[in-house]
């Protein structure tokens, strides 16, 4: 593709999912970001711009490795860093959606990950989502600790914040964050009537291997 690559239907359909991320609940007020990789670069939403008001015009256009320009108008996202970072670190995600989703966040607070309570723990590749330590939002150390938990996983909370899920497209994306907080809020009901007892490491590799053949999404 060349550069001239018309990015409208993507800019609309990023629109859409922050749109469908309020409805859905993950979402409150303008707490939640997207960015999409396109042929040079990726496209982010804006900082702190409600959703209502939003068009096309307003998602931005970040290089993949150069900062945004101070006076960049839109400005990008404030975690612009972590979104560049997860698209350098993973060549093979197309999008990355971050939101505070209040079961997810809320485990996030207890700094604990989401073991394997149920197989649908395997949507993100393995036997748990990961938790990035504490660092300031829009932070580089908050950057590389995200990029490092999605090396490989596709999907992490960050402690006293949110979470974060990477898809090989917008809608695996939003599927994937709509998936990790069903899992947040299945893993809080079982807490209440005692510890939760988790599948095991070749519980988990079985579904792994049936989900070769058969994905949910
Ligand atoms: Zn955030």
């Amino acid at each position: 593709m060349s550069a001239l690559q018309d990015t409208t239907a993507l800019r609309e359909q990023i629109i859409a999912t922050c749109h469908s991320m309020v409805q859905s609940g993950l979402v409150d007020g303008t707490a939640g970001n997207i960015s999409v990789r396109v042929t040079d670069g990726l496209l982010l939403t804006p900082s702190a711009l409600p959703y209502e008001q939003m068009t096309p015009d307003h998602i931005c256009k970040l290089a993949l490795t150069e900062a945004p320009a101070p006076n960049a108008s839109p400005k990008p996202t404030t975690e612009w860093a972590f979104h560049q970072a997860v698209m350098q670190a993973r060549p093979d995600v197309t999008a990355v959606v971050h939101a505070h989703p209040p079961y997810a966040t809320a485990i996030a607070i207890q700094r604990r990950k989401i073991e394997a309570v149920h197989y649908m723990v395997a949507v993100f590749g393995g036997t748990d989502v990961p938790l990035v330590d504490y660092a300031l939002f829009g932070s580089p150390k908050l950057a590389q600790g995200v990029a490092d938990a999605v090396k490989d996983r596709d999907g992490c909370l960050m402690a006293n914040h949110g979470a974060l899920t990477t898809g090989n497209s917008l809608d695996q994306a939003l599927w994937r964050m709509q998936e990790l907080e069903n899992l947040a809020r299945m893993e809080t009901y079982a807490r209440i009537g005692g510890e939760p007892v988790l599948l095991s490491d070749a519980d988990i590799a079985e579904v792994l291997a049936s989900f070769a053949d058969y994905k949910p999404q």
